[in-house]
Formats: structure tokens, C-alpha cells, sequence
């Protein structure tokens, strides 16, 4: 027997009654049955398979791919006093098998692991011995290659139906095409799956594309003038920063996020956003997944995203709290064929990737046949300068690589900044004399690290230029002319990815397993692109519908609040319009670009009536894509 769901989640939570499927899906596994439950965001999946773990006996693992995503879970179960237990890198082996032993016998109600933990075999050895009563599989988008986050570690996941057999099993998702659901079904062996699938639609956003030749000001204009948070997306770290400063220097409050920003900065900067100490977030998209901000109130993609289930991911952070709010992407002439250059003519093809993987190999000095296992620091850039290779394909083919289980990727931003006095004390005294202005930080070098006149010795840039009062940008200046002058040996090396290589160095052997999948992947990304495209230069449907007819819902209705359907509603066509096209298609098919100027129609107007006349059937179109009368 288990318990009364509704009163757990009133115990638990304080909410009163399910939402959408939940009821059904809860129900579902409590009868032992496996389900696939696609719910967008925000639409409370946790809960889905949190209660039911809770009104059965035993223990639920739940699979999910991002540490702050799970830490954040393990939190909040925490603070509603239920026990659960996250399991992620950086644990030490003991404490491993501590943390499992609870799972076993201690009454923990969560088990919360990246997939990669399963192939570990301790972590399977001890899984048999729990009473597991549910495997929920978060995100499970992840263990599609059709998906866009793509993990292979994920497909690691069907091991659990050996593990725990009689166990039900629950995907959860809220980006899924058609056929990213077959691929989950497939590789999770899901049997006799019940799929459960809320509507997407996500009512209370206004989703629109805003056409501008000046997207700064545009950018301006709409974030000024929202009340509360805001996110803008854009594609690089440079831009992340560069636009954060016009809008501060707008007067307007922001802050900006990428990957490359140390971990505890990037902490700040969110509690600072999260609190409203910042307003707006200007960020590439390692910001975002697991940010649970309700009331953010406008989401702008400054540059096109690579696919329509990004888009829509990001474009779903706002409003969570169901309230009125706002997604743009904002979008120059230019923009389009800048996009397509720069995700069509970067995908690597196998030939590339083989290549960067020789010259990786090359250039951390490892042979044939070898395998160098611990992680390695890594100059992207410098890498990419000295081998001659676009950064965006070669940073794509290091993804592949990443994809395939040949390496790991890591983004990690490190500085090391080394210094030795290599003149004689004498020289040294003589040069201190000689430049007044910065003796006073050199004695501080001095006098701060002891041995810094006989060995190399680290130095923290931060730490002296807190003490010396001087940006570190200065410092640095000042360290180089050290340098310079034979004074001082001075080393600042930056690394802004760490590569940690999984498979011995066997050149063509190690990638033609996989060669296929590059060939495919970089198919599924065109397509992708095409999707994205296609929505932006889209002029006649509601852009809700749009995006809901591209995740499988045929029957969306239309929103009202996108550019599109307010457009349609001020500027409806003029009737002796309508009578005009008709007579002009009694002659003979034209394009619409042609009927656009014949008749000096104003174009949108002029394609509203035409999807209207289609849709009556009182026209249609040829294979010229001209159209003409029934
Ligand atoms: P998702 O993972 O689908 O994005 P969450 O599980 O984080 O969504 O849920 C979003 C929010 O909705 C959370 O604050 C959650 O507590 C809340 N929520 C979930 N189910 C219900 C419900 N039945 N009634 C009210 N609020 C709910």
C-alpha cells in the first residue's frame, strides 16, 4: 500500500492540487509502469517523480547531467526535510562508499548521479543492493544525438534496466522533436511506455523577432524600459562583456556570464542577478540551465542561436512565474547569412577532426599508442594560432571529440603567473633607484615572497594588487618591463580549457569508430539551423505556433501577443487589395515579390491576405512557388 499522493505533495510542497499530467504520470509508476513525461519548463516536473518516491517504500536514483542542477535538487529536498544524497566528481572514493552505504541501509529517500557515476562499478555493485523503487531520468533530451545536448555518457543509463529489472523507469524532458522521444524510448529500452505530453506552449510569453538595423539601440530601448530581470543572449565571451558595458554605460543595470569566468565569480555574479542587485544578465549559453529565476520579464537573443530547441529553452527562462513576459530576437539583414557562416562553414567534417586530433596529440608531446590520463591544461588559442585552424571549427571538432569519449573537455579558466629575480642584488637596488614610480609594488613583490630572488615562485596577481593598490592589468605591465629589463624571469600563462584524454593516442584508429556520427551530427546541426532561420524570416504564422508545430503539436492555438499575430490584428489589407490580386491571378501565376510590385502593396499586408486567400482555397501555389487562382 502506499500513500495518498495528494497529501504528500500538500505535506511536502503546501501546493494543493496536481497540474497538467501530473496526477497521471504519478499514478502511472506507482502501478510499476514505465513513463516518458514531456512537460516544458516550468511546468514542475521534479514533482512527477518525487512524490511518487515518496509514497512507495524504498529508494528513487535520479540521473541528471549538470552538478549545479543536481546540487540544487538535493537542496531543496533538503529544506522540505527529506533525505537525499547527490553523488558527483570530486568525491573522495571513501566517502563514495560511505555515501552509498546510507543509500543501502540509511533510509535516504534520493539518490541524485551524473550518468558518468554508472559506469563506475562500485556505484553498480551497490545500486543492486538498494530497494530502488523509481529511476527518473532528468533531462533525459540528453541521451539523443538528434538532441542538441547530447551526452553520451547517457546512453550508460540502460544499464540500470540490467541493475534494478523490475524497477519502472520515468524520462522526463522538456525539449523533445519527435524524434529525439524514439530515440529516449529506444535507448532507455522504456517497455510498454505510457507518454505523457503537456502542451509546450508557454501562453503568457510574447515570443517576437524584431527586424533592426541598429540592435544596440534597440537592445537600449527594450531594456530600459522592462520592469524587472532580464537575460540577453549572444554567442561570445567578447560580446558577453562588451555589451554588459553599454548597458551599464546606459545607465542601465547589468552584469555578464560566460564559461570562462572563474567559479566563484560566477557565483556572485548569479547571487547578484538572482537578489536584483544586478538587473540584467548579458551571457552566452553556459548561463542558464538549473537558473531558477521566476520573474525574469525578458529574455533577447542579441545573436541567432543555433537551433529552435535552444531558442526555446532560453526564451522559456522567461515567465517562469506565469506572468506577462517578453522574448526577442533581435536580428540585422546581416544576421542571417553571419549565422549560417558561422555554424554551416564551422562543423567539422572527419577529415578536420582527425587532424586536430594529430596535432593535439603533437602538441602535448604524446605518442602513438600512449595515454596520458591526467588532466591538461590548455591554451585554446594559442593552439589554434599555431596549427593555422578556424577557433569555432576547431573548437567543434574538440566537441566531437568530447562526444565520442575520446577526451573530456573542460572549461576552466586558470591563470598562472610565475616571477624570479634573476639580477644581482646590487642591479636590483640600482633599478629600484632608477624607477621611483613603481619601486614601492617591487619591494612589495619582494618583501611578500621570501625566496622570489632564488627560485620561481607562483605569485597571486589579486592578492598584490589588492596590497599594492594597482589593477592588475598594470601589474602585469610592470612584471613584463621587469622582464624586459633582465630583472626579473616572468611567466603568465593562461589556460581557458583543460583536456583530459580517455582512449590511448592511436591517430585514424581512434576516430573512424565514430566516423559515421560526425556525418550525422553535422547533418542534424544544418537542419537545426534551417528550423532556426526559417522561424526567424517566418512573416504569416503565430510564432508560438510555430514553435509548437516544430515540437510535434499540431493542433496549437494561436498566441495574440507575438509580432506576428498583433501585426495581423492593426494592419488588415484593404479590400480592393484582395479584388486587385484576384484579377491579376486570372491572367496568369505571379510570385509574390512580383503581386508586391504591381501593386505597391505593403508586403506584409500583402502576405497576410495571400495566407488568408490560401487558406480559403481560393488560390494556390504552383511548383514556381507562384501562386495562382483556383
Ligand atoms: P521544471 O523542472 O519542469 O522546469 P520544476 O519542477 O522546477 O519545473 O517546477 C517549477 C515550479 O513549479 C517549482 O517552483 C515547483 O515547486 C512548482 N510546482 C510544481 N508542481 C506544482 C503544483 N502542482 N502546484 C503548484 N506549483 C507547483
Amino acid at each position: 500500500m502506499h500513500k495518498d499522493t495528494t497529501n504528500i505533495l500538500k505535506e511536502f510542497w503546501g501546493y494543493d492540487g496536481f497540474r497538467g499530467s501530473q496526477k497521471m504520470i504519478i499514478d502511472t509508476v506507482i502501478s510499476g509502469k514505465d513513463v516518458l513525461a514531456l512537460m516544458p519548463t516550468g511546468g514542475g516536473k521534479s514533482v512527477c517523480y518525487q512524490v511518487p518516491a515518496l509514497a512507495m517504500e524504498g529508494i528513487c536514483i535520479v540521473i541528471s547531467p549538470l552538478v549545479a542542477l543536481i546540487q540544487d535538487q538535493v537542496a531543496q529536498l533538503k529544506k522540505r526535510n527529506i533525505k537525499a544524497i547527490a553523488l558527483t566528481g570530486g568525491i573522495h572514493p571513501n566517502e563514495v562508499n560511505d555515501l552509498l552505504d546510507n543509500c543501502v541501509y540509511g533510509n535516504y529517500k534520493f539518490l541524485y548521479l551524473s550518468p558518468e557515476r554508472l559506469q563506475q562499478n562500485v556505484v553498480r555493485e551497490r545500486i543492486q543492493q538498494m530497494n530502488v523503487n523509481l529511476i527518473a531520468i532528468d533531462e533525459a533530451h540528453c541521451i539523443s544525438q538528434w538532441g542538441n545536448d547530447f551526452r553520451p555518457a547517457y546512453l550508460e543509463c540502460s544499464i540500470l534496466r540490467e541493475l534494478v529489472p523490475k524497477t519502472p523507469m520515468m524520462a522526463l524532458t522538456a525539449t523533445a522533436t519527435p524524434r529525439v522521444v524514439e530515440d529516449i524510448v529506444e535507448n532507455l529500452e522504456l517497455n510498454e511506455v505510457r507518454i505523457f505530453k503537456d502542451s509546450f506552449s508557454r501562453s503568457n510569453i510574447a515570443f517576437k523577432v524584431k527586424r533592426s538595423e541598429d540592435k544596440l539601440y534597440q537592445l537600449k530601448k527594450y531594456m530600459g524600459k522592462i520592469p524587472g530581470s532580464g537575460i540577453v543572449y549572444v554567442r561570445s565571451r567578447k560580446m558577453c562583456i562588451s555589451l554588459a558595458n553599454f548597458l551599464i554605460k546606459n545607465g542601465i543595470s547589468a552584469s555578464f556570464y560566460h564559461g570562462g569566468i572563474p567559479k566563484k565569480d560566477k557565483e556572485k555574479k548569479l547571487d547578484r542577478w538572482l537578489s536584483d542587485e544586478d538587473r540584467i544578465m548579458v551571457a552566452t549559453n553556459a548561463f542558464g540551465m538549473g537558473v531558477d529565476k521566476p520573474d525574469v520579464r525578458l529574455v533577447i537573443h542579441y545573436q541567432i542561436p543555433d537551433s529552435l530547441e535552444s531558442y526555446f529553452q532560453e526564451a522559456g527562462r522567461a515567465g517562469r512565474d506565469g506572468k506577462p513576459s517578453t522574448a526577442i530576437i533581435l536580428a540585422s539583414n546581416e544576421d542571417e547569412d553571419r549565422a549560417k557562416q558561422q555554424f554551416l562553414s564551422t562543423l567539422p567534417d572527419v577529415a578536420f577532426v582527425k587532424k586536430v586530433y594529430s596535432k593535439l596529440n603533437n602538441y602535448f608531446q604524446i605518442s602513438y599508442g600512449e595515454l596520458v590520463s591526467e588532466p591538461l591544461a590548455f591554451k585554446f588559442n594559442e593552439f589554434c594560432t599555431h596549427y593555422g585552424f578556424n577557433p569555432n571549427m576547431a573548437f567543434n571538432a574538440l566537441r566531437a571529440l568530447d562526444q565520442n569519449s575520446v577526451l573530456s573537455l573542460a572549461e576552466n579558466f586558470k591563470e598562472k603567473t610565475t616571477l624570479q629575480f634573476v639580477a644581482s642584488k646590487a642591479e636590483i637596488f640600482n633599478y629600484l633607484d632608477k624607477n621611483r614610480k613603481t619601486a614601492p609594488i617591487i619591494q612589495t613583490i619582494l618583501r611578500t615572497y621570501g625566496g622570489i630572488t632564488d627560485h620561481e615562485t607562483k605569485i597571486n596577481l589579486y592578492m598584490l594588487s589588492q596590497k599594492t593598490g594597482t589593477g592588475e592589468k598594470h601589474l602585469k605591465h610592470i612584471l613584463q618591463q621587469l622582464a624586459n629589463d633582465n630583472i626579473a624571469a616572468y611567466q603568465n600563462h593562461n589556460s581557458d580549457l583543460e583536456i583530459t584524454f580517455l582512449v590511448p593516442r592511436e591517430d585514424e584508429h581512434t576516430i573512424n569508430p565514430f566516423a559515421k556520427k560526425i556525418k550525422d551530427f553535422n547533418q542534424v546541426k544544418q537542419q537545426n539551423m534551417a528550423a532556426m532561420l526559417g522561424y526567424i524570416s517566418n512573416r504569416n504564422i503565430c510564432r508560438s505556433v510555430y514553435l509548437l508545430n516544430y515540437f510535434g503539436e499540431k493542433n496549437a492555438e494561436k498566441c495574440g501577443t507575438c509580432d506576428i499575430c498583433t501585426k495581423k490584428n492593426k494592419e488588415a489589407p484593404p479590400h480592393d487589395l484582395e479584388k486587385r490580386i484576384l484579377e491579376l491571378l486570372e491572367l496568369r501565376p505571379y510570385s509574390s515579390r512580383q503581386l508586391e510590385r504591381i501593386t505597391g502593396a505593403n508586403e506584409l499586408q500583402l502576405l497576410n491576405l495571400l495566407e488568408r486567400l490560401l487558406e480559403e482555397r481560393r488560390v494556390s501555389i504552383n511548383l514556381k512557388n507562384e501562386y495562382i487562382k483556383t
